[in-house]
């Protein structure tokens, strides 16, 4: 039998109820399927260790993960410590050590979900945003001078490659190939920054040309807002810079009904390192320790991570009983307006792997 090593960091706030909850369910299918098992290895990494060690993460820790088949991540933030030490000490040191480029974010409106859009059928939302997740402006390339001083100084640049802008365009455009409508949308904003952009748009230009069967567009990232608004179904496969698909991806967020229910992964498409899944909403410090916490975004993680390790039938199945959870109002969390708590959900979502057909 197969056993898949996963390495779980809950990291902190609500991480730490919704990573045991997605790997009770994994363990659920694991056991419902009986072809493969999981060996969970936890990290207690995040903001309680940076108190007692200094650090997010040990120095050396993604040695610790580099032989794992893949990651499941909580998420990293804390209101006494400064978000950009909490991201990139844990998060983005995950990210750019193992060459994530590709962060996937699928967006739908799930059975039972109450969206904000009121013209928006269900059927008119099913996007997949691909953030190119390892340079543009969050390359990290910047400083500061002059500290306190009245002249101070701070830069932050936005780099593109050639070589980063064409694997993720190549991705992106499989990855819409992949897809029924076989549509791509390319976010930009070549009209007010005309270097980096410019070549983005002429990158995406020729990549197309390695993908003839792939309709494609370019939008600007302003108009994309309200497009993804007024629009949703023109929409299926997007691709943006980092820091804009950063953004859209949260609007996509909460045009599905939930922060709470919206997955992502961090792909590195060439498996050279393990890829990682995590919910897309962070620490949620109002509501941690209490049990409240939707565990949806987590278990639909779970999903794409066994869609990467190559378990179509097993994704689908949990897939399937997602579906029938959110379905049902009794077991919507308060983020949905229900008060069903996390153990519920888990539970019930477990009871619904066991009795599937
Ligand atoms: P961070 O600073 O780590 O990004 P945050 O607390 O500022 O986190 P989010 O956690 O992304 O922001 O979400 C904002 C709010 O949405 C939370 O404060 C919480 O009330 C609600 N929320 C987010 N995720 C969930 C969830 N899984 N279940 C229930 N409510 C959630």
């Amino acid at each position: 039998m197969k056993t898949y090593k996963i390495a779980c960091i809950p990291g902190d706030g609500i991480g730490k109820e919704v990573i045991p909850a997605g790997q009770t369910v994994l363990a659920a299918l694991a056991q419902k399927l009986g072809s493969f098992k999981f060996e969970f290895t936890s990290f207690d990494w995040g903001g309680d260790y940076y108190r007692q060690h200094g650090v997010m993460m040990p120095a050396d820790g993604l040695n610790d993960l580099r032989n794992k088949d893949a990651l499941l991540f909580g998420s990293a933030g804390d209101p006494h410590i400064p978000d950009h030490i909490t991201l990139w000490g844990l998060r983005l040191k995950i990210c750019q050590g193992f060459d994530q480029y590709a962060n996937v974010r699928p967006t739908r409106i799930l059975p039972g979900i109450d969206a904000p859009l009121k013209r928006c059928r269900p059927e008119d939302l099913n996007w997949v945003i691909v953030r190119e997740n390892s340079e543009g402006e969050y390359a990290g390339v910047g400083g500061r001078a002059h500290q306190g001083h009245p002249i101070e100084v701070a830069t932050d640049v936005s780099i593109l490659t050639r070589a980063g802008v064409e694997r993720i365009m190549r991705f992106a455009f499989k990855l819409a190939q992949s897809r029924p409508r076989k549509f791509l949308t390319v976010v930009t904003k070549s009209n007010a920054q005309r270097h980096a952009m410019v070549m983005w748009d002429e990158i995406a230009l020729q990549i197309s040309k390695e993908f003839p069967d792939v309709k494609w567009d370019k939008e600007l990232v302003d108009a994309m807002t309200a497009r993804m608004v007024n629009k949703p179904a023109s929409i299926d496969t997007v691709v943006a810079t980092n820091l804009h698909a950063d953004v859209l991806s949260d609007l996509a967020a909460a045009l599905a009904g939930s922060l709470g229910i919206a997955p992502t992964g961090n792909i590195d498409p060439e498996r050279r390192y393990p890829s990682m899944f995590e919910p897309i909403h962070g620490s949620a410090f109002d509501i941690m320790g209490k049990g409240l916490a939707n565990p949806v975004g987590t278990f639909w993680s779970c999903v794409m991570l066994l869609e990467h390790l190559g378990e179509p039938a097993a994704a689908a199945l949990l897939m399937r009983v997602i579906e029938s959870v959110t379905a049902d109002p009794s077991l919507h969390t308060g983020d949905l307006g229900g008060s069903a708590r996390t153990e519920q959900v888990t539970a019930a979502t477990c009871a619904r792997i066991a009795a599937a057909a």
